[in-house]
């Protein structure tokens, strides 16, 4: 069955406690936070035949059927490669099971995950079965950027912002999952994951403090001239591309924020503090400003996943890091 997060308790029991169901909802948050398992277990507990309180039984038939992924009133779409799109003929498909009788219990409950991934034809394909509620269909929408949806697509679902946990709760949950770490990593890794707690988990197993350790010492490197933009663009092949420009991008913040305050207290994480105390001291603002620019278009053309010449845009990225220090 799927984790119940301690910092989800006040909307489980707003969610779970409703007496009647909206026809869709949409849960909507940052990355990492559970929203997923949240969507699970209303569906679970939505398609229960006899529900203990607020949760799914476990023991019936169709919790029995729902943990063996062979339940037929549940439908969940998602793209069918990660990081592709979910492709209008797959909305179609759902369409054709929306409108299908319910086999088990009279109720039927779909789960999209992330909705920001349907194109504008397959999100059009949807509002149909958003429109005309068919049957007793309740969809569960995830999105972890409800900015990029339809209009049309959220007014038609009540929307329900999923909580972040605090730091507390993220710290105490992690030591639990990872007791073996340090508090050190476990806060080390809640500041790389932006306090999302299942993404401190991912970034944990996938090695992000390494390549962070390896990505500084590049980029010190570099500003010492010992190695060129283009050999470190291609030494970075094991770190994601959206992490390395979430961090550029931060860092470009921090040098601003320091050229505007002198606050020494607001330079980040200590691994980069120096370097971003030094390049504030050494550049131009107008020369921050504009590598801040020219990052936030890139990352979001990175977010969007435009197909994009991986070594040349970090290799753009790095000649302009090059070239910030300079005459003010
Ligand atoms: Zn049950």
């Amino acid at each position: 069955m799927a984790e119940a997060f301690p910092w989800q308790d006040a909307l489980w029991q707003q969610l779970a406690g409703r007496t009647q169901h909206a026809h869709a909802y949409l849960l909507h948050g940052p990355a990492g936070i559970g929203k997923r398992a949240l969507a699970e277990r209303l569906m679970a507990r939505l398609l229960c035949l006899k529900p203990d309180g607020l949760n799914a039984c476990g023991q019936c038939k169709s919790c029995h059927l729902l943990a063996a992924g062979t339940h037929p009133d549940t439908y969940v779409l998602e793209p069918e490669e990660a990081d592709k799109a979910i492709r209008v003929d797959q909305v179609r498909e759902l369409v054709g099971f929306v409108v299908q009788t319910a086999q088990l219990a009279g109720r039927k409950v779909v789960l999209i995950e992330p909705v920001e991934s349907m194109n504008i034809n397959a999100s059009n394909a949807l509002l149909k079965s958003l429109e005309e509620p068919s049957g007793n269909t309740v969809l569960l929408l995830i999105s972890h950027q409800p900015s990029r949806l339809l209009p049309t697509v959220k007014s038609r679902c009540v929307q329900q912002a999923c909580p972040l946990p605090s730091p507390a709760q993220s710290q105490s949950w992690l030591k639990q999952k990872l007791p073996d770490l340090s508090q050190q990593v476990v806060e080390e890794l809640l500041f790389l994951a932006n306090g999302s707690p299942l993404t401190a988990v991912q970034m944990h197993e996938q090695g992000v403090i390494a390549q962070r350790a390896e990505v500084v010492e590049g980029v010190k490197k570099l500003l010492k001239q010992q190695i060129g933009p283009s050999q470190l663009a291609e030494s970075w092949n094991s770190v994601s591309l959206p992490l390395l420009f979430d961090w550029f991008c931060q860092w470009s913040q921090l040098m601003l924020r320091y050229q505007l305050s002198g606050d020494e207290a607001g330079l980040g994480q200590a691994d980069m503090s120096k370097v971003i105390q030094y390049l504030a001291d050494k550049s131009s603002q107008p020369k921050v400003l504009a590598i801040q620019d020219w990052l936030l278009a890139q990352r979001q053309k990175v977010i969007n996943k435009a197909n994009l010449n991986r070594i040349l845009l970090l290799e753009a990225l790095l000649v302009q890091w090059a070239s910030l220090p300079g005459p003010r």
